[in-house]
């Protein structure tokens, strides 16, 4: 039978074998660590237990809440989510609650913040092409300076006008100011029928961290017959005559040995996929791959001896003062993370380059890095530290810039061609900047094209938060498994729809506009018609049109004027005709949100009425 190589025992090569064995196919797993997981690891120091970073289990996609619970075999806790931002010595709320944030910046910043918001929403940037403009435009100018660039900047190591769009519309979903404050007095997570990924309170969460999701899949599939082979690393990966015919493996201890298989998949960086090719691709190609960059993690886990230290599972540092970027208090994720219930075990996340001075520096400094931060801070005292230790993880973040793209672009035509039995899946195997459930879907849909014996789903179109997979159902029907991708916010999207045509929304520029051509041409042909007519400075009517004078600077009854009060009038205007679309919305929002709610809430009656 037809064998699968796959390379990773992340997420997604974990995944992928998951399915092929659900449908009886061969596969080998190849990881070059001594634990699984991949990013999704959870580990281990002196019965202490961490994530790289924190990690949700959370998605909106049916099919991977159904694998998390079938590959499980402990219990999936459901735990509430308390983040907050540290600004300026104080904590606001993440996601960001008006009141909180208003209180904490005082009343002149919020003022300040109004204007820059009403600003960006009357002149937004019009091409919106970085991470900059995306913000700006949904949040204003000043929110976004406190809220998002230091944090981002830290995160990526780049400004913010490097880092793309893609990357905000990606991460901060359907979020904009409006949404935020809709949220925080609704209390609600819809917002036109879809859920807002950056506001979600709850999440699963296995009791001994993401790790103990992955080594329970792995046990199982090994029971099944799949194995997983640790500290085996791919170094080569050899094609010719239009396919990948083997792979090379390289064990801890040296040996190497060539495996051969029908289909591949691989979860490993494209970069060194591509490096690892045997022979070497074209150099145009390996220029390409060469393009694609990462952002490189490190966290210090210090152990306190204090039962309490900040109730969040996480808090985000904007303070440019400091090198730590975020904190993860993994008591809080799970009580079973600490080897002693007394004991506090923090994480201190430093984003960072490989070969950068903090990647290079010595556990011991940073330890001592993280506990003076933390102190300078005012979040924990150093001398509770009672222990601590450090783990890196290269290639943590697949950067998105200007080029990688067309890198990409260039890398997927050529594999194509030449190794069309090679699929690539996951998030560093893909290049895309995803968490677990997107890297999951890659690998049930390449797993399902192997069982098919087709390419009938294009694994580089999966998104999570979009109907892809009914589509592809629609018109393949090669899923065996008759899941829907999206399923959850159905029943909402449909009656969302049926209000939005009812109450069509107002297109704020157009009605700006509108406005602003009336006010300016009244105005103007108004103080034309006095002036023909004679009813010029010095008669009766004249003074009482130049009152507009104290609201229009410069306007008088005169022709130089009419001018003036055309401009003044139309920009006046335009800004009057903006804010009335924008009111007129949020309240149809508003009333669509009540509409609703109240119709789920008749189906959740009519359900538990029912015998099912
Ligand atoms: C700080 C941080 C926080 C995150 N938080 C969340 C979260 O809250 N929720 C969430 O769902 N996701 C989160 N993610 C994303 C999540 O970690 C990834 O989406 C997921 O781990 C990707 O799975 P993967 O299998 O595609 O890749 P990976 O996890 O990268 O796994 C790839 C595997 O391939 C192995 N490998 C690489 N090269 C070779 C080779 N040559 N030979 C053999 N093996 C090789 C690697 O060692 C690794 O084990 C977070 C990520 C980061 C960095």
């Amino acid at each position: 039978m037809s064998q699968t190589v796959i390379i990773g025992a992340g997420p997604a090569g974990l995944t992928a074998a998951w399915e092929l064995s659900r449908h009886g196919r061969d596969a080998v797993v190849f990881e070059q660590d001594d634990l699984v997981g991949g990013i999704s690891r959870t580990c281990e120091y002196n019965g202490y237990r961490f994530d790289i970073g924190g990690h949700r289990f959370f998605t909106k996609v049916e099919k991977v809440q159904e694998l998390w619970l079938e590959m499980l075999d402990t219990e999936f806790l459901v735990r509430p989510r308390l983040s907050r931002i540290y600004y300026d010595n104080k904590f606001f709320h993440y996601p960001l609650k008006p009141m909180n944030a208003l209180l904490g910046l005082g009343p002149i910043e919020a003022v300040r913040i109004g204007v820059s918001y009403l600003w960006a929403q009357a002149f937004p940037v019009q091409n919106e092409k970085t991470f900059e403009d995306w913000v700006i435009n949904r949040f204003g100018r000043r929110l976004s300076e406190i809220f998002f660039k230091t944090y981002t900047e830290k995160v990526w190591g780049m400004s913010w006008k490097e880092i793309t769009a893609d990357w905000a519309a990606q991460r901060i979903k359907d979020l904009d100011l409006i949404s935020a404050v809709r949220q925080a007095l609704l209390g609600n997570m819809m917002t036109r029928g879809k859920v807002i990924t950056t506001l979600i309170e709850e999440f699963h969460y296995p009791e001994h961290g993401p790790g103990e999701m992955w080594e329970s899949c792995t046990r199982r599939l090994a029971a099944k017959g799949v194995e997983t082979h640790l500290e085996h690393r791919v170094v080569s990966v050899e094609w010719g005559d239009g396919r990948v015919n083997a792979v090379t493996v390289e064990a801890a201890d040296g040996t190497t040995k060539r495996v051969e298989g029908d289909h591949f998949l691989s979860s490993m960086p494209i970069r060194t996929l591509l490096h690892a090719m045997d022979p070497a691709p074209p150099k145009a190609v390996i220029e390409a791959a060469d393009k694609l960059r990462y952002r490189d993690y490190l966290t210090v886990i210090l152990v306190l001896d204090q039962e309490e230290v900040f109730p969040d599972n996480w808090i985000y540092i904007h303070s440019p003062d400091v090198l730590l970027g975020r904190i993860q208090n993994y008591k809080n994720w799970s009580p079973a993370m600490v080897a002693d219930p007394t004991k506090t075990a923090l994480g201190l996340e430093y984003f960072v380059q490989e070969d950068d001075e903090v990647w290079s520096a010595r556990d011991e400094d940073l330890i001592e890095l993280g506990k003076k931060e933390c102190e300078q801070l005012g979040l924990a005292n150093g001398a509770d530290v009672i222990d601590g230790t450090v783990i890196r993880m290269p290639k943590a973040y697949p950067v998105y810039d200007d080029v990688y793209q067309d890198a990409l672009g260039e890398i997927r035509e050529w594999l194509g061609a030449e190794a069309p039995n090679m699929q690539l899946i996951g998030r560093n195997g893909q290049h895309r900047y995803n968490n677990q459930d997107h890297s999951m879907m890659t690998a049930v849909l390449a797993a399902e094209n192997i069982v098919a014996g087709t390419d009938a789903h294009d694994v580089w179109d999966v998104n999570v938060e979009d109907e892809y997979h009914e589509e592809v159902q629609a018109g393949e029907n090669t899923s065996t498994s008759g899941d829907r991708a999206v399923p959850s916010s159905v029943e909402a999207d449909t009656i969302t729809e049926l209000i939005e045509d009812a109450f069509a929304r107002y297109d704020a520029v157009a009605l700006g506009s509108a406005v602003g051509v009336l006010s300016g041409l009244g105005l103007f042909l108004a103080t034309a018609a006095l002036l023909v007519a004679g009813a010029a400075p010095g008669t009766e009517v004249g003074p009482t049109l130049s009152l507009l004078g104290n609201f229009l600077v410069g306007f008088e009854a005169t022709w130089a004027g009419a001018f003036i009060g055309l401009a003044e009038a139309g920009v006046a205007g335009y800004c009057v005709g903006f804010m009335m679309a924008k009111l007129i919305n949020f309240v149809i929002a508003v009333e669509e949100q009540r509409i609703v709610r109240g119709v789920e809430e008749q189906a959740v009656d009519l359900f538990e009425g029912s015998d099912r």
